[in-house]
């Protein structure tokens, strides 16, 4: 990075250290132009991404919805709620891993079916039938909303 008193492009390592119980690694720099010294800190960047709603409006990922779409799908299925924990964790991991800011909600949606496939038949059945047929109707939905903002817009015209 630029030295950020005198904005050189060369800085030296001087020496590297784990910070915040391994967490951060803090590099002690110097800038080769003016010999200033300052600190880095490097972190993971760990952060869920936002969930984009059809009609586009975002809000936070959240983990007792996801949940609830698991236990909605496997009603009265034979399945191990560990399994289910199981599950959600490769999700959340998927999702952090990414390393975008923000995510359709429909790719979420995918990554359930994709493990309600090996979670169990009839629940992996029940979930992408309900949640196909529902993205096809907000799909729809959005469709007839824009025709219809066209028409009005073609009468304005008039
Ligand atoms: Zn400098």
């Amino acid at each position: 990075m630029y030295c950020p008193f005198c904005n050189h492009e060369e800085t030296k390592v001087n020496d590297s250290r784990l910070a915040a119980e391994g967490r951060q690694i803090r590099r002690r720099r110097e800038c080769l132009s003016c010999g200033e010294r300052f600190s880095t800190f490097e972190t993971a960047e760990l952060v869920m991404p936002l969930v984009i709603k059809s009609q586009g409006s975002r809000e936070p990922f959240d983990e007792q919805k996801l949940r609830a779409s698991f236990f909605k799908a496997l009603q009265k299925r034979p399945v191990a709620q560990e399994k289910v924990e199981a599950a959600m964790g490769r999700i959340t991991h998927i999702l952090r891993s990414l390393g975008e800011r923000e995510v359709p909600s429909r790719q979420v949606g995918e990554l359930v079916i994709e493990e309600l496939r090996g979670l169990d038949e009839v629940a992996y059945v029940r979930f992408a039938s309900v949640y196909r047929s529902f993205q096809d109707v907000e799909a729809f939905r959005e469709e007839v909303e824009e025709l219809r903002d066209r028409k009005r817009r073609e009468d304005l015209a008039d």
